[in-house]
């Protein structure tokens, strides 16, 4: 059964309203928040006192000495005394549980009821402080979350403990979605319903690894285009419902792994779809492969920043005459397209054949005429500079994974990244009852390998014995 581990304040709304008064009377002049934080602390310790009452009710605990079967083999299973466990929740509350240790004879699985019935994920915070903890983690660097806990919620954690909270919740997370990725690939289910225009683009951005290394994340944004008229009788265009997908992974890998964003957001079946990208092989690759009949857009900066090139070069950085070189150049790809800037710029390379950069850009600018049909575009409604790619890297990945003094293990990155995808994509209630499931599933899992490993071990090796030779 639940035991409420501090002492009882007597117990009862009706004492505690009757404590409060007496304490105001011998405080009259307490401010707002004195009043406050003397509530609250009474309340801690009703709250421990209902929580612990009622958690005593569980059916797990009604049912005691009747018999369980066992889960793996179905053979009945057989108490084996009781273990107590501490269970931290909100405002400092503390519960102790005392619960049942059932294990199968036949195939050695043991468990504690109360503990599967309430659904408690390992560790010493209470399901819902566990949830928020990995939550605020999401957001903030570990030790920052830890102290929120600490100064808005009365939940005291290390630094230690939210990180390998949120490590363990975001590796579950990853394994869950390339579970999904290789299902699809495997199975072919039914595509989800579409977009009537969905948007896509990838691109990547470079974190701090341990060690002074470098590596490239790449993201997936999937959005809705919609556009609207606005009161000037413009068409807006706007990119809506965007969500991420992001991995320290290979083209290819992440080519596959992708599936499960894809899919979700019905891309394989979405009437029309465009993709903004800057350009880079592995990106065409990805569109290649996953709807190869994509309108390809160059995303209308990058081709600005070629532009820019060529009239610096020319005119110097940030002078006025470079400016006023590169202004109507840009209005004009804009509304009448690459072929006039094309033109201009092969005659620059002729004028100036020892420039590189004039070489470079105009490579780079041709090879991509297709994607810069801009007047086409726009005439689609398709957004042409949405820049949403380059705001997913800021947002998703480097604001969380490249702060001041940031270097990241290579295996934490993508259980930071998958949350991080998880907090951006506003998917959080959705997906987290998964996450659990899957913590709860490995938690089994994990205690099962130790009890093989237990029950296959020579008894003095587990003591710390040398084992007899
Ligand atoms: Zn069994």
């Amino acid at each position: 059964m639940a035991r409420k581990r501090k002492a009882s304040t007597g117990g009862g709304t009706k004492e505690l309203l009757e404590g409060m008064k007496v304490w105001r009377k011998a405080h009259p002049k307490a401010t707002y928040v004195e009043i406050e934080a003397e509530v609250e602390t009474r309340i801690k310790g009703l709250r421990e006192e209902v929580l612990g009452e009622i958690i005593g009710m569980s059916a797990a605990t009604e049912s005691e000495g009747q018999i369980v079967h066992c889960p793996e083999c179905g053979a009945d299973m057989v108490g084996r005394g009781k273990r107590k466990r501490r269970l931290q929740g909100a405002g400092g509350s503390e519960v102790e549980l005392e619960r049942v240790y059932l294990e199968c004879p036949a195939c050695g699985a043991g468990f504690f009821p109360l503990d599967e019935e309430l659904a408690l994920l390992p560790g010493s915070l209470f399901p819902g402080q566990q949830e928020g903890l990995v939550r605020l983690s999401s957001w903030m660097p570990f030790g920052k979350a830890a102290q929120l806990m600490q100064d808005l919620l009365g939940v005291s954690c290390s630094k230690a403990t939210a990180r390998r909270h949120t490590q363990t919740a975001g590796s579950a997370y990853v394994a869950l979605q390339s579970e999904v990725a290789d299902q699809i690939v495997a199975q072919a289910p039914l595509a989800k319903a579409g977009m009537e225009k969905a948007l896509l683009s990838v691109d990547g951005a470079i974190i701090p690894l341990v060690g002074g290394e470098w590596a490239e994340v790449k993201t997936l944004v999937v959005g809705e285009v919609t556009s609207r008229t606005n009161r000037k009788g413009e068409t807006e265009v706007k990119t809506r419902a965007l969500s991420y997908f992001s991995r320290l992974a290979d083209a290819q890998r992440f080519q596959h792994l992708a599936h499960s964003e894809l899919h979700r957001r019905g891309i394989e079946c979405s009437a029309k779809v465009a993709a903004v990208m800057d350009g880079a092989d592995w990106q065409q690759g990805f569109v290649d492969y996953h709807r190869p009949d994509a309108v390809r857009i160059l995303d209308f900066p990058h081709a600005a920043q070629r532009i820019t090139g060529v009239g610096q070069v020319l005119f110097g950085e940030g002078t006025a005459t470079c400016h006023e070189w590169i202004e109507p150049r840009l209005h004009q790809l804009k509304h009448d397209g690459p072929e006039p800037i094309l033109t201009e710029l092969h005659n620059l390379q002729l004028q100036h054949p020892q420039s590189k950069l004039i070489q470079e850009n105009l490579a780079y600018l041709e090879k991509r005429v297709m994607q810069m049909q801009y007047p086409r575009f726009q005439e689609q409604g398709w957004p042409i500079g949405s820049g949403c790619v380059e705001s997913a890297n800021k947002l998703v990945v480097e604001a969380r994974l490249k702060g001041a003094g940031m270097h990241w293990q290579r295996e934490n990155v993508d259980p930071m990244l998958s949350l991080r995808n998880l907090v951006c994509s506003d998917r959080w209630a959705e997906d987290w009852p998964l996450i659990v499931t899957r913590l709860r599933r490995q938690d089994w899992l994990r205690r099962k390998q130790l009890r093989q490993i237990h029950r296959s071990a020579p008894a003095s090796s587990l003591i710390g014995l040398p084992a007899k030779k």
